[in-house]
């Protein structure tokens, strides 16, 4: 965590020391609402339960549906590359709020508690290595951190897993505003891991769009010897656009 924060800009790391001093300042306090809670939780009960659960949602690709189904169905007609998509939380309302303070306000708190309730709510055997989704360079130039790598760590300190290191190959032009189909032709042999990957790795992304991103990792991680590749997501948008 060090080294990422060492990396982080002169506001960043102001801002860090800010939120150090509030989370500091303010123990046993709700951090969506302010209020009291019991025992220095992070967050009240009332607020944990308001938060938009992913619960009804595609098995493989984690997709929110409007009714239990097994199968969304874009993973009817092309599955994707991962095995299993894990985002408990649907990228709205507090969720949404909760990221773009970690994101674009570089606030760790947010980041940390992001991971949490990640890390608690998911379920089943755990992989043996977590690997982050590599950030756009031109985001990371422009955030002064990659949050990516920021929550791989933090997750791998909260659950104990090691975490390794994906690249970029190649600088592909950001998924922002392309279509679902192009999204995937855009980020095909995109990526880059490590040879000898152990069988069960889960990817790291803080929210998940179409999912064709964490797909084509997937690929790499499969052709770099993973044989059950997890996507996991903080949050997952309502729709893939
Ligand atoms: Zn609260
Ligand atoms: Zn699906």
């Amino acid at each position: 965590m060090m080294r990422v924060r060492s990396a982080w800009g002169l506001s960043t790391k102001i801002k860090l020391l800010i939120d150090q001093s509030v989370r500091v300042g303010l123990p046993g306090h709700c951090a969506f609402c302010m209020g009291m809670t019991p025992l220095a939780a992070p967050w009240c009960e009332a607020c944990f339960e308001a938060l938009p659960w992913n619960r009804v949602a595609c098995v493989r690709c984690a997709e929110p549906l409007a009714r239990p189904a097994e199968l969304c169905g874009h993973c009817l007609r092309h599955a994707p590359s991962f095995d299993v998509a894990r985002a408990p939380l649907r990228y709205e309302d507090a969720t949404q709020a909760l990221l773009q303070r970690f994101k674009f306000g570089a606030q760790p708190r947010a980041g940390i508690l992001l991971a949490t309730l990640f890390a608690r709510s998911r379920e089943g055997v755990l992989p043996e290595a977590l690997i982050a989704v590599p950030t756009h360079p031109q985001r990371r130039r422009e955030r002064g951190f990659d949050h990516s790598v920021w929550l791989t760590r933090e997750l791998s300190r909260q659950l104990g897993v090691p975490h390794l290191r994906a690249w970029r190959e190649r600088d592909t032009p950001t998924q922002r505003g392309l279509t679902r189909r192009a999204r995937r032709d855009n980020v095909r042999r995109a990526f880059r891991v490590a040879s000898g990957l152990p069988a069960h790795v889960a990817l790291v992304d803080d929210v998940m769009t179409t999912g064709s991103t964490l797909s084509a990792l997937a690929d790499a991680c499969r052709e770099a010897g993973a044989q059950h590749v997890e996507a996991w997501a903080m949050t997952r948008t309502p729709r893939g656009i």
